[in-house]
């Protein structure tokens, strides 16, 4: 199959020449190009709405009679970095067969190649939709706090009522649910001695231990959630002492936890407060405090989500095949208006790939020209068809 000959694959090869990477050269040139494009096929003004000095998302909107709900198509334009152990040149596509390779080829420039013709197609319709259709292309998404969705709420394009649609890489799987995450900076303070008479001091490396086992212990020890699986927690870095004869004075751990129900976001402040508790009786004299780094609820599937039975249904129609639903365990744009809003018509539906944020990512072209139509179909069902 010539796979050069659909336009949709051409704008990908586009996408995936300019580097976008987060942390890197982010999305200011991948940006401009967007808009640039937007401009040129679709002649509606564009909107480059920056939340900092260069960064911003690319806003495109086709104006329906209705404003709220809008049916919000967004898509990042960020890449994580390189990094090592590629076998070809991360930032020039390269297609072997039915496979393209290259840094952001399925997370998620074909999903945004998908998003963008899908919209320029509405609007060459030439007619007036019932809804307004807002095409984002966001930044940050590969950011801790997803600051182009943020941005994206914070203006008013996404509100709690739109119906949000990503085209992020699910395997052709529709993604609704999401795990939620806390992460959590430790610090306990014990009292310094020599080494030969560690009774006299306080051991914070002793106490920090009864921490992470307490932690492990009470996360272990939670119940499986049918849909989400089960809580999880990493200990990713651990720091304290000065010296091998020296009782250490202090101890800090960073640790990244992941919630399934019933694990609150709340919960997990309580779970880590409880073991910090049980560590300072454990190790008498011994004080702990924590600082929550970047903090998520999850997010529940919707079954009653208008969006979610209109895209089934699409996706139906061009592939004959009934598609699942799944739980995300990371984080995107849809689950993070999802997470602040209570919105329950946020998900994500996309192509099939493999290796994001791995060396040789590569993105299954023929299921880029699927989600090419699905992203027609359900842009136009929500546009044009239902009240
Ligand atoms: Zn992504």
């Amino acid at each position: 199959m010539d796979y050069r000959s659909h336009e949709v694959i051409q704008l990908l090869e586009e996408l995936v020449k300019i580097e976008s990477t987060n942390v890197g050269k982010f999305e200011k040139e991948i940006g401009d190009f967007v808009a640039a494009w937007l401009e040129r096929e679709t002649g509606l003004p564009v909107v480059k709405d920056e939340f900092e000095p260069g960064r911003f998302n690319v806003v495109c909107k086709l104006e329906g009679e209705i404003h709220d709900p809008a049916f919000v198509s967004i898509h990042h334009m960020d890449v994580v970095p390189a990094g090592d152990g590629w076998e070809t040149d991360p930032f020039v596509p390269v297609i072997e067969g039915n496979r393209m390779y290259g840094r952001g080829s399925g997370d998620m420039k074909a999903g945004l190649a998908c998003g963008m013709l899908s919209f320029r197609d509405m609007v060459k319709l030439g007619k007036k939709p019932k809804r307004d259709i807002i095409f984002i292309a966001s930044a940050d998404e590969e950011g801790n706090i997803m600051m182009g969705a943020v941005q994206a709420l914070k203006s008013g394009y996404a509100t709690k009522d739109s119906y949000v649609l990503d085209h992020e890489p699910t395997a052709g799987k529709i993604f609704m649910a999401h795990k939620g995450k806390t992460w959590f900076k430790i610090t306990v303070k014990g009292a310094q001695a020599h080494g030969s008479t560690p009774w006299v001091g306080i051991d914070a490396i002793v106490g920090i231990s009864e921490v992470v086992l307490g932690i492990k212990r009470r996360i272990d020890a939670l119940p499986t959630d049918e849909t989400f699986g089960q809580s999880s927690v990493c200990f990713g870095t651990i720091q304290g002492g000065f010296n091998t004869n020296v009782v250490a004075e202090s101890a800090t751990i960073t640790l990244d936890m992941r919630l399934a129900p019933p694990l609150t976001s709340e919960g997990s402040l309580e779970l880590v407060e409880e073991a910090i508790k049980e560590a300072c009786e454990k190790v008498p004299g011994l004080t702990g405090s924590y600082e929550v780094i970047a903090r998520r609820p999850f997010v529940l599937h919707n079954d009653d989500s208008l969006l979610l039975k209109e895209l089934q249904e699409c996706v139906k129609e061009v592939t004959g095949k009934y598609t699942e639903t799944a739980v995300f365990t990371g984080y995107t744009d849809s689950g993070v208006i999802a997470a602040e809003t209570g919105n329950g018509n946020c998900m994500s539906y996309g192509p099939l790939g493999m290796n994001y944020h791995q060396p040789n990512e590569y993105v299954d072209l023929d299921s880029v020209l699927e989600v090419y139509e699905v992203s027609k179909k359900i842009t136009y069902r929500m546009g044009f068809e239902i009240d």
